[in-house]
């Protein structure tokens, strides 16, 4: 299908061929100044995109394109310029147009050779300098011009630069095909130097102001939209030829990296729950620390209010604990705090929670537990730890416990009361001696 809209305009050229009269004229100076002043707006302005792009991306492709657009532009004025001299002067009426063409094939041919190469070099922009030097250099070819269509060879030049501008326009598609460059843009733009080929084809077949020569006009007019068209989309998307994107690619890329994000975002969320469990456990013992008790506990107590379920506190301190560092070092503390927690959480319920207040200090949550069975399972504790042997590097450690109870409802209803109040008891209980349980 591109391809068939590519040649489109050859059936236009064949038509006017076979059955149009090459001698009827549409002579129309006004008409012929208006739309080339038209084309030379578009061509500057275009020029002046394609360099917005250029000092956007440093992609030498369109430099060149850039270049291609500013030379047409220098140079094709000219032919409009010299529309009233189309009588008397006809060649340095005509010999500008296929000038144009074949400078802005040339440097579109020159582009083209450089896409896709920008990782190859160091993309750096070029100075003002060189800006005013093409300048210079269009303006020097369009001096050239002049003098060449004073010759005597001005008739020929006419069509080995037609047909030379058409040879570097097909060219120009070649290399794409060749290169199987794919991109939308550069689709846009190979359709475009095609029409360009065809137009200066249909030039060479047309005599001024016949309708081959009005017809040639309108197909390089339709080119020179298509290639605008595809600079204008660069330049409001990346700037860039290549990296704009088919829709479909676009889908892909944006499937790609939805899919990319929710991973990241599973593992951010796996990750938070990791911190979670660590910033609420206790790095020592690994039962949970003060933090994570105490929203357990919250947790627990909100249950309670609503269920009437009973539910009791304790808190335990070890026992002249200080000694045990101060005989046997710190790090045998440790062990023993590891050890003793591992004792309890033994004969603890899946429901009970077990939290690392302090230093050595613990609390005990018991869902479900009525005081009386709090009170006997906190005697059970005391005992258990009381005869426990804690055999660490080969020495023998023994240790006591005193405890603290505390009753939801009576103690209060909040994790703060039933915490005071179970502390309070085990300080009790260290004053009357230490290795016991408190509970009223
Ligand atoms: P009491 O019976 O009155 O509770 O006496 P105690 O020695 O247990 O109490 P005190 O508060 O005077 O001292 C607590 C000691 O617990 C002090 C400190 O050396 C020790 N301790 C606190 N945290 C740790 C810990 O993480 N590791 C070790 N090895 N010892 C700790
Ligand atoms: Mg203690
Ligand atoms: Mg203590």
């Amino acid at each position: 299908m591109l391809f068939a809209l590519a040649v489109i305009p050859a059936f236009a050229i064949a038509y006017l061929v076979i059955f149009q009269n090459p001698e009827l004229l549409f002579e129309h100076h006004g008409f012929h100044e208006a739309a080339i002043g038209i084309s030379l707006l578009q061509g500057a302005f275009i020029a002046y995109v394609t360099y917005q792009c250029y000092l956007r991306t440093k992609e030498p492709f369109l430099c060149w394109l850039t270049l291609a657009f500013l030379g047409f532009t220098l140079i094709y004025a000219w032919h409009g310029v010299f529309t009233r001299l189309a009588d008397n002067h006809m060649m340095l009426f005509i010999l500008y147009g296929p000038a144009s063409r074949l400078v802005m094939a040339c440097c579109l041919f020159i582009g083209l050779l450089s896409y896709g190469r920008e990782h190859q070099q160091q993309l750096t922009i070029k100075t003002n300098k060189f800006w005013w030097r093409s300048i210079g250099a269009f303006i020097g070819i369009s001096v050239v011009v002049f003098l060449l269509a004073l010759s005597s060879w001005a008739q020929l030049l006419r069509w080995l630069l037609e047909l030379a501008a058409m040879c570097m326009m097909l060219s120009c598609a070649l290399i794409i095909v060749l290169r199987r460059i794919r991109s939308p843009l550069i689709t846009v733009y190979a359709i475009a130097v095609v029409y360009f080929a065809l137009s200066s084809l249909a030039f060479m077949l047309s005599e001024a102001w016949n309708h081959q020569w009005w017809l040639a006009h309108a197909i390089f007019a339709i080119g020179f939209m298509a290639l605008s068209y595809s600079v204008i989309q660069g330049y409001l998307t990346t700037g860039s030829f290549s990296r704009v994107h088919s829709q479909a690619q676009l889908f892909e890329q944006l499937q790609a990296e939805k899919e990319r994000t929710n991973e990241a975002l599973l593992k951010l969320q796996n990750a938070h729950k990791e911190l979670e469990i660590i910033a609420a456990t206790d790095s020592l013992t690994g039962c949970a620390n003060r933090r994570g008790f105490e929203a357990q506990s919250v947790v627990e107590i909100s249950r309670t209010q609503r269920s009437g379920a009973p539910l009791s506190f304790v808190t335990l301190d070890l026992d002249h604990f200080k000694q045990i560092n101060d005989q046997h070092g710190h790090t045998i503390g440790d062990t023993v705090l590891k050890e003793f927690v591992k004792l309890i959480q033994k004969t603890l319920r899946p429901t009970d929670v077990l939290g690392r207040i302090g230093g050595e200090e613990f609390a005990l949550l018991l869902p479900n537990t009525s005081f009386e069975n709090a009170v006997s399972m906190a005697e059970q504790l005391r005992q258990l730890v009381e005869d426990e042997v804690f055999v660490i590097e080969g020495t023998r450690i023994q240790l006591t416990v005193s405890l603290g109870i505390a009753q939801y409802g009576p103690d209060g209803e909040t994790y703060e009361s039933l915490f005071k109040a179970a502390d309070h008891r085990m300080y009790s209980a260290k004053d009357l001696g230490r290795n016991q349980v408190i509970s009223g």
